[in-house]
């Protein structure tokens, strides 16, 4: 009987092992295919001065229109790109959607002009030998300013190898391109590496701007990111700002931008075009969403 229990056991094992074999697979041909066909498209989320609420630039998401799934957001299907090496292709074409869509903008709006294109670069990707070739061709076939384009890393994927990863960044910041430490909180960052990283911005994670009126120690661990960022030279971004509270709390703390439903949600292309066209273009002062809708 223990034999066949056994046996059992075993079967249901390498069952599972293959549904998830062919799972990886299935998602995997839709992601390829998805590239293709132009399934996958970009939102822009609007992140501004703490100050002044004077726009500063966009950060580019990527969204999965799939054809009998639905909507899909990143979450579901970034790890598995990584996983797959799908994300290279993915990566590639991100970047280059969100440069051609800060040209068009600039071309019609002023406004646009002195804002930053931030987009999200995973691990693999960064990792990747010829990535920077790979951003150079993009700059290249969309007139995109380098000095306009911001490139945001995880603190996880930049610390995996932190020696390759500083040469890598400062070649990235010789062609004049911004950098962001994005998620900073969530992983393991090594003090004497953070330092010598060519950083212009960290971006603290939005669990902690999420915690920080729950109690006096998550707003301590906000201000101390805060203060570490400064002592290093970099200034702070904000995410998940959601309301007036938090974005007075973070102006007393000294934190430079924002971004969150607070101020703007991601939009697409149309809405986008939408926004640009009601800031003013001399002095584009977003409203918040919350005053906005109180009016
Ligand atoms: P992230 O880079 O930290 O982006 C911020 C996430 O917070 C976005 O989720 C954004 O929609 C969400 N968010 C912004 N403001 C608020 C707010 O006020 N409240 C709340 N609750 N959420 C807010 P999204 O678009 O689902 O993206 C999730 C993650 O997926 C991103 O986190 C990023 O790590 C990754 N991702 C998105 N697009 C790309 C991409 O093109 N390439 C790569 N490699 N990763 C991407
Ligand atoms: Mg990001
Ligand atoms: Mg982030
Ligand atoms: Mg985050």
């Amino acid at each position: 009987a223990a034999k066949e229990q056994g046996r059992d056991c075993f079967k249901v094992f390498t069952n599972k092992m293959l549904d998830q074999a062919v799972m990886l697979m299935t998602m995997e041909q839709e992601m390829r295919r998805g590239v293709q066909g132009d399934e996958f498209f970009l939102v822009f989320q609007p992140f501004v001065h703490l100050h002044t609420s004077e726009l500063v630039g966009f950060e580019a998401l990527v969204r999965w229109r799939h054809p009998t799934r639905g909507l899909m957001p990143p979450g579901a299907f970034i790890a598995l790109a990584e996983e797959t090496g799908a994300i290279i292709d993915l990566g590639s074409m991100v970047l280059h959607k969100a440069c051609a869509a800060w040209v068009a903008w600039a071309e019609q709006w002023p406004a646009v002009r002195n804002t930053l294109m931030s987009v999200n670069i995973s691990g693999r990707q960064f990792s990747q030998f010829g990535f920077l070739d790979s951003i150079r061709t993009v700059l290249e076939k969309t007139g995109m300013p380098p000095e306009r384009l911001k490139l945001e890393i995880t603190e996880t994927a930049i610390m995996e190898d932190a020696e390759s990863s500083a040469e890598k960044l400062s070649r990235i910041k010789e062609m004049g391109i911004a950098l962001s430490i994005d998620d900073f909180g969530t992983g393991y960052s090594s003090m004497s590496y953070l330092q010598r990283f060519p950083l212009d911005n960290l971006k603290i994670d939005l669990s902690f701007i999420r915690l920080m009126h729950v109690s006096q120690e998550n707003m301590e661990i906000v201000r101390a990111i805060i203060n570490l960022a400064h002592t290093l030279g970099m200034e702070v971004v904000a995410e998940g700002v959601e309301d007036a509270s938090q974005r007075r709390t973070l102006q007393e703390l000294n934190c430079e931008y924002a971004q969150g439903y607070f101020y703007a949600r991601p939009m697409p292309d149309d809405e986008m075009r939408a926004f640009l066209a009601g800031l003013d273009q001399e002095h584009p002062v977003v409203t918040p969403l919350a005053l906005a809708a109180a009016d």
